[in-house]
């Protein structure tokens, strides 16, 4: 019998229950200990932040609540399914509110495009634009519906650690084109420049190159009308607490400001990891939520890999970094009324700015920014009468040849920043100002420990997915799983809540020391 089939960690307290270690308290590792709680594991979660959430987690600052990442919740059903394997109802834990419209485009040319999940309402925003391509809209639809059945509900929700169901799914695949890009998808389908890219900038939500990505990742416009866009009210760190509340319940751990040095191994499995003050903590099963180029090149540098080695990793295509400048107003919930919950304010370029992100490297003097301003829905987020933003500006990561200094250069990009919102959304920003934070490519490295300072781990392109992704049952180290943005299937709250439910299909069911099986 291996040490796996008689799970002997036992802890002092006499818990009889195998035990599980999670590192990384994001939300892929907040569900797989769920999950682990659920199968009968005792489950300890650790993370160095002193909040739970990873880059759903949030900041005070004078009174205004800085909800750090995901901003947008898509897909509700994976949240209640994940709750109701727990024995909870996510509905009566987490206010969650849809959003109408969805989000609207801004581009230099004064043109505006509302988003929604009303068809019709849909149908006119394409007619106001272009009306020839409202054909070409109804065709994408249906082209992103077959992409959700076969890449969201299939693919996305099972394990594609064998290369043979690869194999198995390469026909589907090639009648889908999956060879083609995002953006080629949508050219087929629009012809309005400004269509284009609404129907095909959601790739950057989860750190891809729209010119790269494979089309499957157009199934997001399905998501989107057919589940809608919701937010969560007290931000996705209301999420993240309710996940801890519930691993607690459960008879689990979730022990903050705690940083994971190393796995540990021990008889060629997973054992359990080793602090950075030197604690050592055993355990059956070991899943690691930190960023998969960290799990390899940091946390079992002391074991050699043969698949993530540290050439590998320095030949993956990583998605970009951000900019992300938190701010606080005050006495400005009368302005900008045009300002809704979500907008996108197009720079003067699409693909040649996509292009010096993600391939040249190269910091532009344009930019495009997505702003988030949750006080429309949420009036919490910020003392009365003042309201909470970010803004966010997809930047090169800090992998490529000659990367920024963002020590130099933050300050001087987040001037820019605002000066854009000044000039297109947000006039005379600067008199209203109350309180500021800026998240650079250095923050997220230094932060989250993500490998180049990415937003979103390995880039999402057809030969860094499925099976090419770092799988979620470790190819390196038996006992060792993995889930969040860079496993399969992906970043994205949908992608990292999917990684943790398809380790619950890998992982065995606890069974506790001194039962028999
Ligand atoms: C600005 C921004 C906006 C986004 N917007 C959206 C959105 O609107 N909708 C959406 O669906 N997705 C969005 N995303 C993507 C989504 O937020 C992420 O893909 C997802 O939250 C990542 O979750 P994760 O489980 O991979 O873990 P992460 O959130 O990356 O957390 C990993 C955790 O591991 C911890 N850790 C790492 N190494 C160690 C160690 N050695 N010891 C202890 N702890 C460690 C880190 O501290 C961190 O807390 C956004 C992301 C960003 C950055």
């Amino acid at each position: 019998m291996t040490r796996h089939d008689t799970f002997l960690t036992q802890d002092t307290t006499g818990d009889p229950r195998p035990k599980a270690i999670v590192i990384g308290a994001g939300l892929g590792g907040l569900a797989a200990a769920m999950r682990l709680g659920a199968k009968g594991y005792g489950v300890t979660v650790i993370d160095r932040l002193n909040r739970p959430g990873g880059r759903g987690s949030a900041l005070w600052q004078n009174g205004h609540r800085f909800d750090l990442g995901p901003t947008i919740v898509t897909v509700p059903q994976i949240f209640r399914e994940l709750w109701a394997t727990c024995g909870e109802d996510f509905e009566s834990c987490i206010d969650l509110r849809p959003l109408d419209p969805f989000y609207e485009i801004r581009w230099p040319d004064g043109s505006r495009f509302s988003a929604s999940g009303d068809r019709d309402k849909m149908r006119a925003e394409i007619e106001r634009l272009s009306p020839g391509d409202l054909a070409g809209y109804d065709k994408f639809l249906k082209d992103s519906l077959d992409r959700y059945e076969f890449g969201f509900e299939d693919l996305g929700r099972r394990s594609m650690h064998k290369l043979w169901d690869l194999i198995k799914v390469l026909p589907k695949f090639a009648m889908l084109r999956a060879d083609r890009s995002v953006y080629a998808h949508a050219a087929r389908r629009f012809k309005d420049p400004r269509l284009r890219m609404a129907f095909s900038f959601h790739p950057l939500f989860i750190g891809g190159d729209p010119f790269r990505v494979t089309s499957m990742y157009i199934l997001v416009s399905h998501l989107e009308a057919a589940f809608g866009v919701h937010y969560a009210m007290g931000g996705v760190g209301a999420i993240a607490s309710d996940m801890q509340r519930i691993i607690q319940s459960q008879g689990g751990k979730v022990q903050l400001n705690t940083d994971v040095d190393r796995i540990l191994v021990e008889e060629g499995r997973a054992a359990g990891v080793a602090l950075r003050n030197g604690q050592e903590i055993k355990s059956d099963v070991v899943v690691s939520n930190a960023d998969a180029g960290h799990t390899y090149t940091r946390l079992l540098r002391k074991k050699t890999t043969r698949r993530w080695t540290h050439k590998r990793l320095q030949r993956t295509r990583w998605s970009m970094s951000l900019m992300v400048w938190h701010f606080g107003t005050l006495g400005t919930r009368d302005l900008w009324p045009d300002v809704g919950h979500h907008t996108i304010l197009n720079g003067p370029r699409y693909g040649g700015l996509v292009r010096d992100i993600f391939r040249k490297g190269h910091l532009a003097d344009d930019m495009s920014i997505y702003l988030h301003r949750p006080t429309v829905t949420d009036p919490t987020a910020a003392p009365i009468g003042g309201d909470t933003f970010y803004a966010l500006s997809p930047v090169p990561h800090l992998g490529h040849d000659d990367p920024v200094d963002w020590t130099k250069t933050a300050e001087l990009y987040r001037e820019k920043m605002q000066k854009v919102l000044e000039e297109q959304a947000l006039p005379d920003l600067s008199k209203h100002i109350t309180a500021s934070e800026v998240f650079s490519p250095n923050t997220f490295r230094d932060r989250y420990l993500s490998p180049h300072g990415t937003g979103f781990s390995i880039e999402p392109r057809i030969l860094q997915s499925a099976w090419f992704r770092p799988h979620n049952i470790s190819e390196e180290l038996p006992g060792l799983y993995l889930v969040g943005a860079g496993t399969h299937p992906g970043a994205g709250l949908p992608g990292v809540i999917s990684s943790a439910e398809v380790l619950g299909k890998l992982v065995p069911d606890a069974v506790p020391v001194g039962a028999s099986k």
